[in-house]
C-alpha cells in the first residue's frame, strides 16, 4: 500500500510504502516525531527551519526559531538511524511549558 501524507502545516511531503497496516503506522509515526513539529514552542512563530551542526565529527540534528532563536534538540537512536525530539527538562520531567524548545543565553540558565 502507497499513502501520501503532507504535514500540517503543509511544508512538506511524504510518500510511504509500506507492506501492512502496522508498517504504515510505524513508518508514519517516525515521520510525523520528526517533521511535523508546527511551530516553535517557545514563541509559537512557525518560522522555524532544520539545522544540523557538526561538532568534532559528531552531527546535532535540531530545530530552530528564526524570530526566537530558541531551538529543539533531537537525539539519535542507537541502531536504524532514527531520530527522536528531545522533550524532557533537565530533571527528566516532560517540558510541557516549552516543549522541549529553549533558548541558551550563554550564562548557564
Ligand atoms: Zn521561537
Amino acid at each position: 500500500m502507497k499513502l501520501n501524507y503532507t504535514t500540517q502545516n503543509q511544508r512538506l511531503q511524504v510518500q510511504i510504502d509500506a507492506n501492512a497496516v502496522k508498517d504504515a503506522f510505524k513508518q508514519l509515526a517516525e515521520f510525523q516525531e520528526v517533521f511535523d513539529e508546527q511551530q516553535c514552542g517557545a514563541c509559537e512563530s512557525k518560522n522555524i527551519y532544520f539545522r544540523v551542526r557538526t561538532v568534532d565529527g559528531n552531527d546535532f540534528f535540531e530545530m530552530a526559531c528564526k524570530d526566537c532563536y530558541a531551538k529543539l534538540a533531537f537525539g539519535q537512536h542507537k541502531t536504524g538511524g532514527g531520530l527522536f525530539p528531545k522533550r524532557k527538562k533537565q530533571d527528566g520531567t516532560f517540558d510541557r511549558e516549552n516543549k522541549g524548545w529553549y533558548k541558551w543565553n550563554g550564562n548557564g540558565n
